[in-house]
């Protein structure tokens, strides 16, 4: 085999692991195309019935215009539903998480004998290729066992790296030009607890590195942690990003899932909203501007109206600056597949609208609110995304040469055209604009 193409769904951690084995088989001489691969490398999820189906349907098609490829399945569906993949046309492997997807592992499977220090590859990733964000996974697995979610059987318990592992690995991410990090897992508000630590131990490691070029510049990066349950942000995390803001992103992405207390005892979630909304008021009272996003389901399993109605009226509470909004779908395996007393679709639809009228509007009186703060925004081109998530743009005349890879601005609230304009809806899309302070400096922080 001479040439491989990788296809990822799913989440951050999911993402990785695609790094992970993209390394491994490049380093065995495989090159990377998109048409006429010899393997085609697809890494599944199993979250949603839909993701399952996705990756069928893309196997399906890849086998139909390359009967050539040789298919391997590896991730979540790969573990869940082991024998429907080896149906699939084209498929030779199917290996599913853990012990199957590691490197040295992985490349067995595929023909490739070769130990770990053959193999060259560090722990881990050395970049994460084509993003200047670069994604970094702390732990995997779950012990929680929230009614609707599969995870936990197909990635088994709460399993952290190494805080020195991951320093290194970081310290690499930055040297290869990243200046984000984004630490991700499954459960990332547990990382430690099988080693005896906790998160705010690798935050304050990830604090006091501190990294120069060969010529002595300092490298400037920050991290961002991705979905941590509200619940396990604790007064040394808050402390540390209030401490730290220019390393540690002042944003929180906390799973809310439902905001009736009836629905989160279905769901065997271990909070009840009053605690969910004091975590928030304690991460507002500790940092300045947060960003807090969150995720809801909505269309759970007995869901009433009066239940979605609480919904709405906690997420209003809460003055999210983004909200991600999952229709109910239900997963054979799960304690909520065979609940029974299902939504009806044209009310997971409705309501679904509703609370996404309701995140607009949160996310435009959010952007508002930033009128006149100091952000670094990882640039893109001439737009970024700021510490508190947020996309700014920047006016190319005034940046000297092409643009630098982050950029410390003064942001200013522009309204563009009215959304709605009626006087009882008037909405209007708020543009965020940012004038860079101070000069850039080689690794574009400023000077
Ligand atoms: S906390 Fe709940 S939703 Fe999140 S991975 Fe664990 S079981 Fe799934």
């Amino acid at each position: 085999m001479k040439s491989v193409r990788f296809v990822t769904f799913g989440c951050k951690a999911n993402q990785y692991d695609t790094q992970v084995l993209r390394e491994a088989l490049l380093r065995r001489g495989l090159a990377e195309q998109k048409e006429n691969c010899d393997l085609l490398v697809v890494n599944t999820c199993t979250v949603t019935a839909e993701a399952g189906r996705k990756a069928r349907q893309l196997i399906r098609r890849v086998h139909r215009e390359q009967p050539e490829t040789q298919v391997c399945v590896t991730g979540c569906l790969a573990e869940n539903e082991p024998e429907i993949l080896r149906e699939l046309p084209g498929v030779r492997w199917v290996l599913g998480n853990g012990e199957a997807k590691r490197p040295v592992n992985f490349l067995r499977e595929l023909g490739h004998e070769v130990s770990p220090e053959e193999l060259g590859i560090p722990a881990g990733i050395t970049q994460f290729q084509g993003h200047t964000r670069a994604f970094l996974k702390i732990q995997d697995g779950c012990d929680q066992a929230c009614s609707f979610c599969i995870i936990p059987g197909v990635r088994g318990r709460s399993q952290s790296r190494p805080a020195p592992e991951l320093q290194a690995e970081v310290e690499r991410l930055v040297r290869a030009g990243h200046v984000e990090i984004v630490l991700c897992g499954i459960h990332i508000g547990h990382w430690g607890r099988d080693l005896g630590l906790a998160l705010p131990d690798l935050l304050q490691a990830l604090v006091d590195l501190e990294l120069r070029a060969e010529d002595g510049a300092p490298l400037d990066f920050r991290v961002r942690l991705s979905s941590i349950e509200a619940t396990e942000v604790c007064d040394r995390t808050l402390d540390l990003m209030a401490g730290h803001p220019e390393r540690i992103a002042p944003h929180l992405h906390l799973p809310l899932q439902s905001g009736s207390n009836d629905i989160l005892v279905a769901m065997n979630r271990w909070y009840d909203t009053d605690q969910y909304l004091a975590a928030c008021d304690r991460i507002r009272g500790r940092l300045d501007r947060p960003a807090l996003s969150a995720d809801v389901l909505v269309g759970f399993p007995g869901e009433t109206e009066a239940h979605f109605l609480e919904t709405l009226e906690t997420s209003r509470q809460a003055g999210f600056c983004r909200m991600h909004i999952f229709p109910f779908s239900a997963r054979a395996g799960t304690p909520a597949a065979t609940m029974g007393n299902a939504v009806q679709p044209e009310q997971v639809r409705d309501r679904r609208m509703r609370l996404s009228e309701w995140a607009s509007q949160s996310s435009e009186m959010y952007a508002r609110s930033l009128e006149g703060v100091e952000e670094t925004v990882i640039m893109e081109g001439f737009s970024g995304l700021s510490g508190r998530y947020q996309r700014i743009q920047v006016d190319p005349s005034l940046i000297e040469g092409p643009p630098p890879p982050c950029l410390r601005v003064r942001v200013s609230v522009e309204e563009k055209e009215a959304l709605d304009s009626t006087p009882e809806k008037r909405s209007y899309k708020v543009v965020l604009n940012g004038t860079p302070i101070g000069q850039p400096t080689a690794q574009g922080s400023p000077a």
